[in-house]
């Protein structure tokens, strides 16, 4: 079962993304964390990505598909895989297309978290990352119990480059005029699971599930974690 998070940046794909990989057992697919773990070990790739991450554009179709599809070939005994920030473009979902042929694999449901572009540029501002694992946290709506420090593993946090407010704006500007489109693609194409990602971390998990449950006819020995 393959599963695709869109939505702009502060949506909670990540965080929604980290709680179905759990549930579900699906293995991560992110492009903005293949990219920052390229950029850190300074391959060759994230040398070439690592100009148009820092200024928040998009970086070049051939450079994201090719982590994409080192991904999709490297399963690890997961039920599938979890998509969050690739495709961002209708060029890159055709890309997308053409890499699942290669590789025999369709997406299974593609889930939009609508959230209004004010309430993204409050929760990007106060977004932390954990050193250790890129846990998510937000100062303002999802702190940690001890200030700075991780919950779950009690890495420090640091706070993204691009999350600066002219990145953050700069960033959500290509959301809205770019990626939106896509969300009409796959609605034509009767795939789009549309949730309301203005509500508690929790009711948006809840309220993907039941949709998975239903479309995808999910039974307990899908659930993986829960069961
Ligand atoms: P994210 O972590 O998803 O917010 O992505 C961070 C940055 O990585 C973006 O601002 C882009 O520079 C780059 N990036 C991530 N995904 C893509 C993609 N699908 N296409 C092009 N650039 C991307």
């Amino acid at each position: 079962m393959n599963v695709m998070l869109i939505g702009a940046q502060g949506s909670g794909k990540g965080t929604q993304a980290q709680l179905l990989e759990e549930q579900l057992n699906l293995k991560p697919c992110a492009s903005g964390e293949l990219l920052r773990d390229a950029i850190a070990r300074e391959t060759a790739l994230g040398k070439a990505a690592k100009p148009y991450y820092d200024k928040g554009d998009l970086v070049p179709d051939e450079l994201v598909a090719r982590l994409i599809l080192e991904r999709l070939q490297e399963l690890d005994g997961a039920n599938g895989i979890i998509l969050d920030g690739f495709p961002r473009t209708i060029a890159q979902a055709k890309i997308l297309d053409e890499l699942l042929a290669q590789v025999g694999q369709r997406i299974n449901a593609i889930i939009y978290l609508d959230v209004p572009r004010q309430e993204l540029l409050d929760r990007l501002s106060g977004r932390y990352l954990c050193r250790a694992h890129n846990h998510v946290w937000n100062i303002k709506t999802h702190p940690t119990k001890v200030p700075n420090v991780c919950d779950y593993d009690g890495s420090e946090l640091y706070q993204r480059v691009d999350d600066t407010s002219e990145r953050i704006a700069h960033r959500l500007d290509i959301f809205f005029n770019e990626t939106i489109h896509l969300i009409e693609y796959y609605k034509e194409q009767n795939k789009l699971i549309h949730v309301d990602g203005n509500q508690s971390i929790e009711e948006v998990h809840e309220q993907i599930m039941a949709n998975l449950r239903s479309d995808l006819r999910l039974t307990s020995n899908d659930e993986y974690a829960a069961s």
